[in-house]
């Protein structure tokens, strides 16, 4: 779960939105002069348009049943969707960054944790077969690289390692 948005970003995307091109993607919006667009309501059933749109101050505003917000609102109410759900969506739209409370915008904490471990478990496997390559059972291992000209530097910097036979025998 990402943070909390930022109470600054959440107005940045509120003034950026134009709430006129938001409503146009659900409801066919007429002029209706004023800097007023109008609008058939999608939140009550209705044959003339009572719904307005006024992008000035970016707030909607039904007169039949008294529906009233602005552009996070009426993506929240038309999507069903969460007020962090309806900013990002809206962000998105915009292409503005999100910056989140736990100062996180990329890959949540889950994600850097499970990469870290393999990291980790990349970097002991390694290791383990490093120091194989430098015991006893591996000195066919150590005279084929020494046949092909690999020193014990040149093993290490290339990070070679031996692989032991494990349960098996030959
Ligand atoms: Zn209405």
């Amino acid at each position: 779960m990402a943070g909390l948005i930022k109470r600054e970003d959440i107005d940045e995307v509120r003034q950026r939105t134009d709430i006129k091109e938001v409503v146009d993607g659900y409801v066919t919006l007429k002029g209706a002069g004023l800097g007023t667009f109008k609008g058939l309501c999608p939140f009550h059933d209705e044959r003339s348009p009572s719904f307005t749109v006024r992008p000035q101050v970016g707030r909607y505003h039904c007169f039949g049943c008294g529906e009233d917000g602005d552009a996070i609102s009426f993506v929240q109410k038309m999507d069903h969707s969460s007020f962090h759900e309806a900013v990002e969506k809206l962000a998105a739209r915009i292409g503005y960054e999100l910056r989140y409370e736990d100062g996180g915008t990329g890959p949540n904490r889950e994600e850097v944790g499970k990469r870290q471990r393999l990291l980790d478990a990349h970097k002991i496997a390694d290791e383990f077969f490093r120091a194989q390559l430098l015991t006893a059972g591996a000195a066919e291992g150590r005279n084929f690289l020494h046949g092909r000209g690999f020193d014990r530097t040149a093993a290490e910097q290339f990070g070679v390692g031996y692989a032991p036979r494990v349960g098996t025998r030959c």
